[in-house]
C-alpha cells in the first residue's frame, strides 16, 4: 500500500515542473554556466548563482542514498534521498515495496503517484 500524498505547493518557479509531472516526466534544471544539474528547480543555479539555466528531462533511474521508514502510522512508508543518474539527490517516497525490501545503494526507478487533488508526484520504486 502506498500513502496518499498531500498536494504539492506549486508556484511560478515550479509550475513547469508540475505540469511535466502530470505527463509522467521528471524535469531538472541544469546550469548553462557551470553545467551542473540541480533540484529543486530554481531560477538561480545553487552552485554559481547564474540565472542561465535550462530544463532537462531526467532519465528516471537512481540509487537509494539514505532512507527512513515511518512506522508509527497505519501503513508504514519509506522516504529516501535518491541519487539521480544525472547527479542531484532528491528527497522522495519509495513506493510499491515494503520497507524490508529496501536498502542503501539499491537501484530504483521513477514512477508517479497521484496526490489528493490528482496532481502526479514523482516517486521511486525498486
Ligand atoms: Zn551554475
Amino acid at each position: 500500500m502506498n500513502p496518499i500524498f498531500k498536494n504539492p505547493i506549486t508556484d511560478a518557479e515550479s509550475q513547469y515542473f508540475w505540469q511535466a509531472a502530470n505527463e509522467k516526466k521528471l524535469y531538472l534544471k541544469t546550469c548553462n554556466n557551470c553545467q551542473k544539474p540541480h533540484y529543486h528547480p530554481r531560477t538561480h543555479c545553487p552552485f554559481c548563482f547564474s540565472t542561465n539555466t535550462q530544463w532537462i528531462e531526467a532519465k528516471g533511474t537512481a540509487t537509494i542514498y539514505s532512507l527512513s521508514t515511518m512506522r508509527r502510522v497505519e501503513t508504514p512508508y519509506t522516504i529516501a534521498y535518491v541519487e539521480l543518474h544525472e547527479g542531484p539527490k532528491i528527497l522522495t517516497n519509495i513506493v510499491n515495496s515494503t520497507p524490508e525490501q529496501l536498502q542503501i545503494g539499491q537501484a530504483v526507478n521513477l514512477t508517479f503517484q497521484p496526490s489528493e487533488n490528482g496532481q502526479l508526484i514523482p516517486a521511486f520504486e525498486p
